[in-house]
């Protein structure tokens, strides 16, 4: 992929100037090698990772920062790092008046931390990944635990992306896997941003559509490879992860990489973290998720026309919210009343675009074919059922729509079959 090209300010037939504030991307065998000609400028530099991610290449990058290294801050945790206010302190204590630079070595919370820290401290990040397992990289958001709570902040993107092949293609299995379930799970957001902009008039780019998609289409058949680690295959998907968080940047929203199934991959890990229970990682989260996505998207096809619903009363459906998010139902509430989804009439959007949208819903693939996707990369959608079981699965159908600010595939099925 042409980053560079992607990076560049781009007026669009959509009425937008397609713009990201990234500089650099590296994605090849041996682009630690690169890392100091991307220092020019600097010379205070803030290392920082934790034990497994400094293990993975953490000698070589502090080399090639050579004379400019401030110091190094490796995170020492028993078990995992979580990305709170506890360790955002530590990160800020290394801080002096004179850090002109951030660079991050890691994938998911390191790359949160250094992005959270950077953001307040007014500082660039470079990031050097080790994993290819989430499409975060390029984004603006950073998923912080604050409170107790999982707080997603809009922060800013990395002035570099660095990522060697050879280091990711020796990440653990299961982070490879993660990241090629978020690829896979674009067919569902895709879906649902084309179903947004017929049922509520949204904004969508056919360009940041087409490019996503893309990138979807070479990564889909990768599984096997993956599974063996070829480096080629793992250049492809890392290459869509990033590309796809410059996607987002483009269009100033995460609408090109989340739809109903980021939706209920957060209910899972919400719900998760709030009654203390097990969740998937999030990418395998998504791509489970997307096979119920797919499975709405079947049974409404098979509405010959949108028939008027019965919605049930606001006493009812703030008893579910309650009952689902106990703790967090608050916020839940707050937002939809804020939203006033509820009192929109979306009927005569369905009636008058039915065919139409009969067509997006047939163009996502099949849950069948989801699950094919699944098995190739040997994820069992058994184990999604097992964990999570039928009725919390039934409950993110109907209430994991109520976190977001979002019209996804979620709302069109509350609105013409979930009673
Ligand atoms: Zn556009
Ligand atoms: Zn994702």
């Amino acid at each position: 992929m042409n980053f560079e090209e992607l990076l560049r300010d781009n007026p669009c037939s959509c009425g937008m100037t397609h713009r990201c504030s990234i500089k650099h991307v590296i994605i090849e065998s041996g682009a630690v090698k690169k890392v100091a000609s991307l220092l020019g400028g600097y010379g205070h530099i803030l290392l920082v990772a934790d034990t497994n991610t400094y293990a993975t290449c953490g000698e070589e990058v502090k080399a090639q920062i050579g004379e400019k290294l401030e110091s190094v801050h490796v995170y020492q945790r028993d078990g995992l790092l979580i990305p709170n206010e506890e360790a955002i302190e530590e990160m800020r204590a290394r801080l002096t008046e004179e850090t002109d630079l951030i660079v991050g070595i890691g994938s998911g919370v390191i790359q949160d931390l250094c992005k959270c820290v950077s953001f307040q401290e007014k500082l660039p990040y470079h990031i050097i990944a080790t994993a290819p397992s989430m499409d975060g990289y390029a984004s603006v958001g950073a998923a912080m635990i604050i409170g107790g709570m999982k707080v997603t902040y809009s922060a800013h993107v990395p002035e570099a992306i660095v990522a060697d092949c050879d280091v990711l293609k020796d990440a653990p299995m299961d982070l490879i896997k993660s990241g090629y379930g978020d690829i896979l799970g674009k067919y569902s957001c895709l879906n649902d941003w084309k179903l947004a902009r017929v049922v509520r008039g949204e904004y969508f780019c056919q360009y940041v559509y087409d490019l996503t998609f893309d990138m979807l289409v070479k990564t889909k058949d990768l599984g096997p490879k993956l599974l063996s680690r070829d480096p080629e295959a793992i250049r492809v998907l890392m290459e869509a992860l990033v590309g796809v968080g410059i996607a987002m940047a483009m269009v100033g929203n995460s609408r090109p990489a989340s739809g109903s199934e980021h939706h209920l991959s957060h209910f899972f890990e919400i719900t998760g973290i709030v009654d203390d229970t097990p969740y998937f990682m999030h990418g395998t989260d998504v791509v489970y998720s997307s096979v119920y996505t797919e499975k709405l998207r079947e049974e409404l096809l098979k509405l010959d026309a949108p028939k008027p619903n019965t919605v049930p009363s606001r006493e009812i459906w703030e008893e579910n919210i309650r009952r689902v998010y106990s703790s967090v139902s608050d916020g839940v509430i707050a937002l939809q009343d804020k939203l006033g989804w509820y009192n929109e009439d979306r009927f005569p959007a369905y009636c008058d675009n039915w065919q139409e949208i009969k067509l997006i819903l047939a163009e996502a693939p099949s849950s069948d074919e989801m699950v094919g996707y699944l098995e190739s990369i040997e994820l069992d959608i058994g184990e999604f059922r097992k964990l999570y079981g039928d009725k919390k699965v039934e409950d993110a159908l109907k209430f994991a729509k109520d976190l977001k600010d979002r019209y996804t595939v979620l709302w069109m099925y509350y609105d013409l079959m979930v009673h």
